[in-house]
């Protein structure tokens, strides 16, 4: 479904993005992984997803927080592949803090990744899209895009920008073939919320356990983690011509949460 055109996943050595790059290479998109990570472990990653699929997958560790690297990403996608034709900024990090203690170096990173970061991917690839008459954006943003939880403020806020920004560029390019939407995904068990347990855990002062049933999984009403597959198959469906007319949505695939 995707052959011949080339998909750009930032945050993917890991989780969801993974999970996304995955299923458009699947489709027969190249792709250009972006992410942290042993250089080895990332080298094997991709390797083995060239082989999988037999689509082209290259890896470029640019530091999403940094505008200029941003770009520098972008514009080596394009040199690399010919075109940016789906861009999916998902790169993501999280920090928990009551918010009159909340560390400012932290807050500036969250806004870096979370939000600043698509902004400057965003900008440096529709120009190839508008030339080309086509393209897909996807913001993985979240259900912290839609509702608020405590001890979440950066990273709320910046999900929250990143419903806003989607809206506008949908707006802006509505009428050049170019769609741009964010996913808003519930609990998904990924690194990222595992690394968020722990803390939780301490700020509830409950154990590990009852932390995930009563805590994390308390807001989403089928009481089960939504799986990467799952969001990857929507970014797969939104990439497909058969969507071309959402745009500017905020799709929550959050088990129920954002339905109280
Ligand atoms: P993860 O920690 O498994 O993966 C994050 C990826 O981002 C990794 O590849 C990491 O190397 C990369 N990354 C982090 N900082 C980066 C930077 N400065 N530059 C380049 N890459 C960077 O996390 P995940 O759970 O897969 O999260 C992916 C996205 O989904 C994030 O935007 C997150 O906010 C969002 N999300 C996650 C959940 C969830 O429950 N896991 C829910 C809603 C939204």
């Amino acid at each position: 479904m995707l052959k011949g055109k080339t998909a750009l996943v930032t945050g993917s050595t890991s989780g969801i993005g993974l999970a996304v790059a995955t299923a458009l290479a699947r489709e027969g998109a190249g792709v250009m992984l972006n992410g942290f990570g042993d250089a080895a472990a990332i080298e094997e990653l991709r390797a083995g997803l060239e082989a999988a699929t037999g689509s082209r997958v290259r890896h470029h560790a640019a530091d999403v927080a940094v505008a200029a690297e941003v770009a520098a990403l972008v514009r080596a996608t394009e040199e690399s592949f010919g075109a940016v034709d789906i861009l999916v900024n998902n790169a993501g990090i999280q920090f928990l803090s009551a918010v009159d203690e909340f560390p400012e170096e932290r807050w500036k990173a969250i806004q870096d990744v979370v939000l600043n970061a698509g902004f400057h991917a965003i900008k440096a690839a529709l120009p190839g899209m508008k030339r080309r008459g086509w393209g897909r954006i996807i913001n993985v943003s979240s259900a912290h895009g839609l509702v608020a939880s405590p001890f979440k403020s950066a990273y709320v806020a910046a999900k929250h920008g990143v419903v806003g920004l989607t809206r506008s560029v949908a707006l802006e390019v509505a009428e050049a073939g170019i769609t741009c939407n964010a996913i808003c995904p519930g609990y998904v068990r990924t690194p990222l919320v595992e690394g968020q347990i722990d803390g939780l855990a301490q700020l509830h002062g409950l154990s590990r356990e009852k932390t995930v049933r009563d805590v994390i999984l308390s807001t989403q009403p089928t009481r089960r983690f939504v799986e990467v597959e799952e969001i990857a198959a929507l970014a797969v469906y939104l990439c497909g011509e058969m969507a071309r007319s959402i745009t500017g949505a905020a799709l929550s695939i959050d088990g129920g949460w954002t339905a109280r």
